[in-house]
């Protein structure tokens, strides 16, 4: 029971001749790219990498990195990828939480990687040059899967302020791909173009759909819209993954273009979608289906077909097939339009964070993950996820908790205590701004300089702004709607 054939085994015996990945010109075949990753799991095998080894890996998206993480799948060893805009201290913390002690990295990061391996515990490294450079080890391989098995792990920030691991299983895996088959419909000549990381479950989701549907996937190294535009246009791209900043940008190059009617899905994910984007979506023919869904979920969980987008406009659809939600408010399910927090149950819902027992026994009850998010189902049974609890920043589809800016401003001698925000930002929707209550003189220049070294680009405030006290509640919890109206006064 529970038990599937290897993936990738099954699909290039199924379809051997099909391309299953363009990338920079190249073209693979479901065959080759069997051979290819089963060539990379006795290089790994030959690194030392076992049966439940967590293997951290860090590479922006290439045929090298899904060769490595199918190899992984070979070996049954759990993949750990790394977002790369991390900053050294970041990624060292993911490596350690998640007890890796292989790390694989693209060759671009080897400086880097020496230096994150000083604060990490890893036994064997190898960018992947070495990796190619080792004897193979013709170690066992796996013909099955089994679907408890957990097949990789993803960190994600949360409101405490140290990234959590999301266990992520071949079966939650395996039931995204299936959830999305069946609300989408899998077309003959479909071809998905995967410019979203690797890294992140978006990207990675697209990979696995790619195995179980025989679909080709268009793979980038980073988002061009001019490319994603280009084989929209021209080589029979069919559905397109995005953030509302790729598709802000394809919509601007779209300009008297309009994409063929192949073109059957732009599936949009990652955080909420301003209202007139969907309404200039809508104008250009280009069919959206707005999702909402997280690591937690392995991608999206509920999604909104793209006929009801104008007269459901802003809401995130209906639940795929396989999955559930509800809203709760005061401890009971809420009625119609009545918000409260987003709680979801499936088979694609993680079954818990790595090692975080406390939010595992806080946030699962009865197979239900309380997200968080706040939203309401409205009486047709749509969802709409709220503009978020006040504390989530979504900048350019990542992700940025004030909590963890906080308490890296705050670990400054001269930061008493600091506040974070979101706000409006032309490019990327939400940048964060801050806000400081010193025990010392300090220039924003030089705690720029202290936040650059230990977060994420996409994380450092805009602005940092010193005041005399932070505003607070009577029971003295920080409240962030007067910074907004301080920095409203400030503009
Ligand atoms: P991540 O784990 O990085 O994929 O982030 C997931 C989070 O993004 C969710 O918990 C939401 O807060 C946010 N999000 C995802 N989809 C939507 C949506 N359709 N509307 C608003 N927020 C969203
Ligand atoms: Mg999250
Ligand atoms: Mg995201």
């Amino acid at each position: 029971t529970d038990t599937i054939p290897h993936w990738l085994t099954k699909r290039a015996h199924l379809t051997p001749n099909r391309v299953a990945i363009v990338f920079e010109g190249d073209e693979i075949t479901f065959q080759q790219l069997k051979e290819k990753s089963l060539e990379k799991a006795y290089l790994l095998a030959s690194l030392g990498v076992r049966e439940g080894s967590h293997v951290a890996v860090l590479s922006q998206n290439s045929l090298e990195f899904t060769y490595i993480l199918h190899g992984l799948t070979y070996l049954g060893a759990i993949a750990v990828p790394l977002n790369t805009r991390l900053t050294k201290q970041e990624i060292s913390y993911q490596i350690n939480d998640a007890e890796c002690l292989h790390f694989i990295y693209e060759d671009s990061f080897k400086e880097f990687a020496e230096r994150v391996k000083q604060d990490c515990l890893i036994v064997r490294s190898a960018s992947f040059a070495q990796l190619n450079e080792l004897e193979p080890l013709k170690h066992g391989t796996k013909e099955e899967l089994k679907l408890q098995d957990t097949s990789t792990i993803i960190y994600t920030s949360g409101t405490t302020g140290f990234p959590k691991g999301v266990v992520l299983t071949y079966g939650n895996h395996w039931w995204s791909a299936i959830g999305s088959a069946l609300n989408l419909g899998i077309g003959e000549r479909d071809k998905w173009s995967a410019s979203l990381p690797l890294f992140h479950v978006g990207g990675l989701a697209i990979l696995v759909r790619s195995l179980v549907y025989g679909m080709t996937v268009h793979l980038h190294r980073k988002f061009d819209a001019e490319e994603v535009h280009h084989e929209i246009m021209h080589k029979g791209v069919t559905m397109v993954s995005v953030v509302s900043v790729m598709l802000d940008k394809l919509l601007t190059l779209q300009g008297e273009d309009r994409y063929p009617d192949s073109f059957r899905c732009m599936l949009l994910g990652g955080g909420p979608a301003p209202r007139p984007l969907l309404q200039r979506a809508k104008e250009r023919h280009v069919p959206v289906f707005q999702t909402y869904g997280m690591t937690e979920t392995a991608s999206q969980i509920v999604t909104l077909s793209a006929e009801d987008t104008l007269r459901k406009l802003g809401s995130a659809g209906k639940p795929l097939f396989q999955a559930q939600i509800k809203i709760v408010s005061d401890e009971r399910e809420a009625a119609p339009e009545e918000v409260g927090e987003i709680h979801v149950k499936g088979p694609s819902v993680t079954s818990g964070y790595f090692k975080q027992w406390q939010a595992n026994n806080d946030k699962f009850q009865d197979g239900w993950l309380a997200t968080g998010d706040l939203g309401y189902l409205d009486e047709d049974g749509y969802l709409y996820v709220l503009d978020r609890r006040s504390d989530l920043i979504i900048s350019g589809g990542e992700n940025v908790y004030p909590a963890e800016i906080e308490s890296t401003l705050n670990a400054h001698p001269a930061v008493r205590e600091s506040g974070v925000i979101g706000v409006p930002h032309e490019e990327w929707g939400q940048v964060p701004v801050a806000f400081i209550v010193v025990d010392q003189v300090i220039t924003e220049e030089e705690l720029l300089e202290f936040s650059i070294e230990r977060l994420a680009k996409y994380k450092v405030p805009h602005a940092i702004h010193t005041i005399q006290s932070l505003p607070r509640n009577a029971s003295n919890k920080l409240v962030r709607r007067e910074l907004v109206h301080l920095w409203e006064e400030r503009k």
